[in-house]
């Protein structure tokens, strides 16, 4: 078998959210607390980097979306720390046998100055994910003053994120394909 076929399927999810700028709230964003007179306005602690992480780590499962299962009617996720829902989604990423190749992540933010913190977020995003730093790349660009991103009144964050699956046993395959063809119903 070759070396690709041992690490089995890769599957590519991304993800993308934004939240807006409000005075009076920490601004968290890739799981570390950025200093900044505004934060971000969310159910939970408003992270569009994890949260942006976590819908990549589902959609590349298709296993739904983070609304889906965090939902912001849910007061058990009220000022969460968004870590907790990610940890969630790479505990399901594991049960069903997929390993972590990479994330990139783009942070779309007027201000504040980003660059700075970068290196922090990256390795607490790796950390969250089980994972080397260095499979988690972490960018940040500003919108040249266009728009409510521009205008400094909402940050935004999009994710990709690349799984393998794991290759499955030899012996599971050989018995599926031996199943007897009459045992097989067609709806
Ligand atoms: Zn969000």
């Amino acid at each position: 078998m070759s070396a690709l076929g041992k690490l089995g399927a890769v599957r590519v999810g991304q993800g993308w959210d934004i939240h807006r700028l409000v005075s009076g709230r920490p601004l968290r964003l890739g799981g570390i607390e950025v200093p900044n007179e505004r934060g971000l306005l969310g159910h939970s602690d408003g992270d569009v980097v994890l949260h942006a992480v976590t819908d990549a780590l589902l959609g590349a499962m298709a296993d739904g979306d983070i609304g889906q299962h965090f939902p912001d009617s849910d007061e058990r996720y009220r000022d969460i720390d968004s870590g907790e829902l990610l940890s969630e989604a790479r505990g399901r990423a594991a049960r069903r046998g997929y390993r972590i190749g990479n994330v990139d992540v783009t942070i779309l933010a007027e201000r504040p100055k980003l660059a700075p913190h970068l290196p922090t977020m990256q390795r607490r995003v790796a950390e969250l994910l089980g994972v080397a730093p260095a499979q988690v790349g972490i960018k940040a660009k500003t919108a040249e003053g266009i728009g409510a991103i521009g205008g400094g009144d909402a940050i935004a964050a999009l994710a990709v994120i690349a799984l393998t699956a794991r290759a499955r046993p030899t012996a599971v395959r050989t018995r599926r394909r031996q199943r007897p063809r009459a045992r097989v119903r067609r709806a």
